[in-house]
């Protein structure tokens, strides 16, 4: 198989704030796998906090072509040849290669892998703002059916951002406060969160925080857990300090990790919530495709850009809906000149 890849940037439409930084472009990889004239594609969308970049997964990429082998279908045996890291990159390999065997075999990913097309909804973020500035965007959040609000603004006013959003927002509300509040601030917030209605709350302790089996003990709302869930070997140790974890393919390497880590955390009676990064709809097909195996879904990565260049996943009645054309069945709109 012969692997391309090349760095891109998405601007996104407005600043995206959340309490460790605010976004206003989002560097990603986009690499082509090739077999017998056929074609996947892939994205890497690298995460900061676990010190992974668009240079670092170019690099790995580049380290780990001449060992692909010729046979895309071989999943497990490919993988377990790479290196143990740089999951984003690993992740865009895995959809390439998800991508290449749907099209070699003329069904789309979710047949592919014997899921159902649609999932739950998926929620609308919320990017950390004044109250008012929130609820305005919730407002403007028609195509959705749930939110999610990005709190730990760690300016006392986190309760009055949910109280602003409730007033003009009847349905579900989840909030993500990014590893930003301490235990005290989360024993205070979530009972009165609960009263607004909030479902549940994601990773609310730093990660790895010793308090996070006293939360899970004492809070009222069902904690899911982001930061310290990256790959599958973190799942076990998450539920002692939640009620379920969020997955998302650019922290586990890929549809096939994130399956597992799935289906684990199921075991251990964990929720399985499935999230994002930034990313256009080449990443977001990936995670859409194995959105009917979770039980809470945010995947608005694609939506949060100005412009999708690979438009395919389709927005229906909040739904993140993949395609139904063979592969990922997402097409990239404006060829790149490069
Ligand atoms: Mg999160």
């Amino acid at each position: 198989m012969k692997l391309s890849a090349r760095i891109e940037a998405l601007p996104l439409e407005e600043p995206f704030v959340i309490a460790r930084e605010t976004t206003t472009e989002a560097e990603v990889v986009w690499i082509e796998l090739e077999h017998n004239g056929e074609r996947g594609y892939g994205e890497a969308d690298p995460i900061d906090r676990y010190d992974e970049t668009a240079e670092s997964a170019l690099a790995y990429l580049e380290e780990v072509e001449s060992s692909l082998g010729n046979d895309p279908f071989a999943l497990e045996e490919i993988f377990a040849l790479l290196p143990d890291r740089e999951y984003a990159a690993r992740a865009a390999l895995d959809a390439a290669l998800h991508d290449l065997c749907g099209k070699l075999t003329g069904l789309p990913v979710w047949r592919y892998l014997g899921l159902r097309r649609a999932g739950p909804p998926t929620s609308w973020t919320i990017g950390l703002g004044d109250p008012d500035e929130m609820a305005g965007k919730a407002e403007r959040a028609n195509d959705f059916r749930s939110l999610k609000l990005k709190l730990g603004g760690r300016d006392g006013r986190d309760l009055e951002r949910v109280e602003a959003v409730r007033t003009v927002w009847p349905g579900l509300i989840r909030v993500d406060v990014n590893e930003y509040w301490t235990l005290d601030e989360a024993l205070d917030s979530i009972p009165q969160l609960g009263e607004l209605g909030v479902d549940y709350v994601e990773q609310p302790l730093p990660a790895g925080d010793p308090a996070g089996a006293e939360l899970k003990r004492r809070s009222p709302l069902p904690i899911f857990v982001d930061e310290d869930c990256h790959t599958l070997r973190d799942v076990a140790a998450c539920a002692e300090r939640a009620h379920g974890i969020n997955i998302k393919l650019a922290k586990s390497g890929g549809i096939r990790e994130a399956i597992r880590m799935a289906h684990t955390a199921r075991a251990l009676g964990l929720g399985v919530m499935l999230g994002c990064m930034v990313e256009s709809g080449l990443g977001i097909a990936a995670g859409a495709s194995i959105a009917s195996l979770c039980d809470h879904v945010d995947l608005d990565g694609n939506l949060l850009i100005a412009a999708d260049p690979w438009p395919g996943v389709e927005l229906v009645d909040g739904v993140q809906l993949p395609s139904s054309s063979p592969g990922l069945g997402v097409r990239q709109e404006v060829p790149s000149p490069r």
